[in-house]
């Protein structure tokens, strides 16, 4: 193709790609900085039980605010922390930051249910994360019930006998674990059985056209039956309609997460849901 379109396409495409390569050196010297200033903060969303509509956890999901009030998605930045390996020191701040906040709130009477955090596969695999996690807990006060570890289904399947090994490790801890985007990642059902896991979230993908596409009505049903005969719990992400919701509800879904009940929102806000006063 390149060869058809002749010298101008190849000279157009260096000219893009150093562009790129720019851009990406200036975002990573940010990122660095920003981890060093603590630029970063925790969002939370509650994830609901469709039939009492009672909050059954949160999911953390960091935001990054560049020093002039621009938020850059965690979609362009974690990918870039894990090439350059600043998902760790960003990934421990995520979890104290995360244990902080949820101590906080149950020493305040609040029943947030089971936070949920964000987990790198690359965190994961890092020799010394089970004693992290340890020192955590122990540092913070967090009991390890009131966590949950999400990780990615394309993720965990990337290098799954290794995962299965650090999984049974954190599950030991008493953790919660759930494969998030699930459907997306191409499981294999022998894995997904040795998998200590306890919860599938469906990807908001599926949700997304569940209204009017035959085939995500289809996969959102085989994914809540293969949660019901694997004993796992089973929650939708992305949910922004009534009709969405009640296809979920009716069809076995009961745990809800998205738009239609709330956003991401800061810890003050949140805490305020919490109270029932939001
Ligand atoms: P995810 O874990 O699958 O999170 C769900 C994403 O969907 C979040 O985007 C959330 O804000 C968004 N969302 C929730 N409800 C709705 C809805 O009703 N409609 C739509 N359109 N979107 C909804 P966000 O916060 O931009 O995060 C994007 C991804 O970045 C996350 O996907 C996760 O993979 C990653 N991420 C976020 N926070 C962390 C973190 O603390 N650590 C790590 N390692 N990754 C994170
Ligand atoms: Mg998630
Ligand atoms: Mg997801
Ligand atoms: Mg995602």
């Amino acid at each position: 193709r390149a060869k058809e379109d002749g010298r101008n396409t190849y000279k157009f495409y260096t000219e893009d790609m150093t562009q790129k390569v720019f851009e990406r050196i200036a975002l990573e010297s940010k990122l660095r900085q920003s981890i060093k200033d603590e630029n970063f903060m925790l969002y939370f969303q509650p994830q609901i039980n469709g039939k009492d509509n009672r909050i059954m956890g949160i999911e953390t999901l960091i935001r990054w605010e560049d020093g002039h009030k621009n938020f850059i998605s965690p979609a362009t930045f974690i990918p870039v922390a894990e090439e350059t390996g600043l998902i760790i020191p960003l990934g421990q701040w995520i979890l104290r930051s995360g244990m902080q906040q949820i101590v906080k709130w149950h020493a305040d009477g609040l029943y947030p249910g089971r936070l949920a955090i964000n987990i790198s596969m690359l965190q994961l695999q890092k020799h010394d994360f089970i004693s992290i996690l340890e020192m955590l807990l122990e540092e913070t006060g967090c009991q390890p019930q009131w966590l949950e570890i999400e990780v990615t289904e394309s993720q965990i399947m990337k290098n799954p006998e290794q995962m299965i090994l650090i999984l049974q490790k954190i599950n030991k801890l008493g953790i919660s674990l759930s494969i998030d985007d699930f459907g997306t990642g191409y499981s294999s059902l022998s894995y997904l059985k040795r998998f200590p896991i306890d919860t599938l979230k469906i990807d908001q993908s599926f949700v997304k056209d569940l209204s009017d596409n035959e085939e995500d009505k289809a996969i959102t049903k085989a994914v809540i039956a293969l949660a019901e005969s694997l004993n796992l719990r089973v929650i939708a992400e992305g949910v922004e309609t009534e009709e969405q919701k009640s296809f979920l509800v009716s069809n076995g879904c009961i745990n809800i997460q998205g738009y239609l009940y709330a956003k991401p929102m800061p810890a003050d806000e949140m805490e305020k849901m919490l109270r029932g006063s939001l």
